[in-house]
Formats: C-alpha cells, sequence, structure tokens
C-alpha cells in the first residue's frame, strides 16, 4: 500500500496543493499571466481548467490573420509557465518580466514566421494583435486595355498557355479591324510544351492566317513574349524561332507589339 506525496506550489504566497489546473491555470501567478494576454484581446474568463481555457482561445472570433496566433498562445503561455515551475522548483528564480518577455517573444516570432513579407512588427502582444488587426495587403493592379489598330490596319491578338511549363498546352488568336469589327478568332489544343512554345505557336497561327487572307497590314498584339522584350523573330530563343520560322519573311507590314508593360499605339 503506498502513500500518495502530494506537491505543494511554489506560486502562491500561502501554498497550495499543485494539481495540474493550479499550476497552470488557477494558480495566483497562472491567473496574472492569462489575464494579462487574454486582456488584451477579449477572450472572456474567468479560466478554470486547462482544457476549457484553450477552447476559448480557439473559440474566440478573430481575423485569418490573428487565428493562428490565438490558437498557439495557450501552448506558449503554457509552456512558458511550466519552464517556469520547473526553475523555481529546483530552487531557481524566473521573474514575472522574464515570463511576459517570453510570451510576447514567442508570439511575435510565430507572426513573423507566419507572416515573412510583413514588416515593423511591435513588440507587445496588444500591439501586435492591433498591427495585424488593421494590415490591409498592398494591391497593385495594371489596366490592361484593347486600342484599336490605326485605320486601315489590322490587330491579332495571340495568347498561348501551358499547364506545367511544360505541359498540356493551348493557343488561340483573335483578328480585328480598326473598327473593332471582329474577323477571324481560332483556338486550340496543342501538344504538350512550354509556355514560350504555346505563344510562339498562337503568334504563328494568328500570322498565317492574315498573311493568308491578306489582312495587312497588321499589328501582332501579344502578351508574355513581352517579357523577352523582343521585336524582331531573330532576338527569340532557338526553339520558338525554329517554331515561328518566319524571320526570313521579311515582312515589312508587320508590327509587333506587347501588352504588359503596355505602349502607346
Ligand atoms: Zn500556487
Amino acid at each position: 500500500m503506498g502513500i500518495s506525496i502530494v506537491s505543494i506550489c511554489k506560486c502562491c504566497a500561502q501554498p497550495r496543493q499543485e494539481t495540474m489546473n493550479h499550476m497552470f491555470v488557477t494558480g495566483q501567478y497562472a491567473a496574472d499571466i492569462w489575464k494579462m494576454f487574454s486582456a488584451a484581446v477579449g477572450v472572456q474568463g474567468p479560466f478554470i481548467q486547462v482544457n476549457k481555457t484553450i477552447n476559448k482561445w480557439w473559440d474566440t472570433k478573430c481575423s485569418s490573420k490573428l487565428k493562428p496566433l490565438y490558437q498557439a498562445d495557450p501552448a506558449i503561455i503554457l509552456w512558458q509557465l511550466w519552464k517556469r515551475r520547473n526553475t523555481v522548483f529546483h530552487g531557481g528564480n524566473m521573474s514575472s518580466h522574464r515570463v511576459i518577455y517570453d510570451i510576447n517573444l514567442n508570439l511575435i516570432q510565430l507572426a513573423k514566421t507566419r507572416y515573412p513579407w510583413m514588416t515593423n512588427f511591435p513588440n507587445s502582444w496588444p500591439q501586435l494583435v492591433q498591427h495585424l488587426e488593421q494590415y490591409r495587403p498592398h494591391i497593385q493592379y495594371i489596366l490592361v486595355q484593347w486600342i484599336s489598330p490605326p485605320a486601315g490596319w489590322y490587330k491579332c491578338n495571340s495568347d498561348g498557355a501551358s499547364r506545367g511549363n511544360p505541359g498540356p498546352s493551348a493557343s488561340a488568336c483573335f483578328v480585328r479591324n480598326h473598327k473593332r469589327e471582329f474577323i477571324h478568332a481560332t483556338g486550340s489544343r496543342i501538344s504538350d510544351t512550354t509556355c514560350l512554345c504555346a505563344e510562339a505557336k498562337a503568334m504563328h497561327d494568328g500570322i498565317i492566317f492574315c498573311i493568308t487572307q491578306q489582312y495587312l497590314p497588321l499589328i501582332l498584339e501579344t502578351d508574355s513574349l513581352g517579357t523577352l522584350n523582343f521585336e524582331l523573330f531573330t532576338d527569340l530563343p532557338t526553339t520558338t524561332k525554329r517554331l515561328v520560322n518566319m524571320d526570313k519573311m521579311h515582312l515589312p507590314s508587320l508590327r509587333f507589339k506587347t501588352v504588359i508593360p503596355r505602349e502607346p499605339d
């Protein structure tokens, strides 16, 4: 028959039985820590049991940016309380300031890891909550607009795409005159290839059609090839050039135009 030995806490002025709930939640020291971190975010006490305290943090409504922090916060507080308990239990000392500092540090490090693109993180939990609540992403956009070609000209817009690059691909082109009237449109699935070759294939089809039908002079407008900043076929990479194979055609009535970044007509 064994004799149960009850641990006495070292967190209260008048020591009590050191149960899990006392050590982590209801003891005066733990209660003060929970109160401090929950007051800043509106998590309502009282905190009586560990599992219910965790649930309260997890169930508190907040922005999506704060949710991971609210979920991690109880674990961080419990961990720091456990570290302090062990330090004190073995005769050491750990100030409240140090415990609060470490919890803050853990939460800020978590936010920095979770949101590496954000800057100017504050150094305390209440300010961190405010910072994330007020965060608004900086959105950039570019207006893409179809502009008519000069009178008497035609414009062919082409586009190609590859899912996987290389992977399943498709190309398409669309022709209009200077009155914005529809002339021709076509699109097709092509053999698996890269984005660049799909773009070149779309250009190729558009050019062949316009030359065959004498829709000239012509402006060919494309998009992603614009990143190559090419004006002549000779500027294209070899694989694409071979596919298009028009660099020797010397078409004086053909002009190239990129959509992004857009150039004035
Ligand atoms: Zn105690």
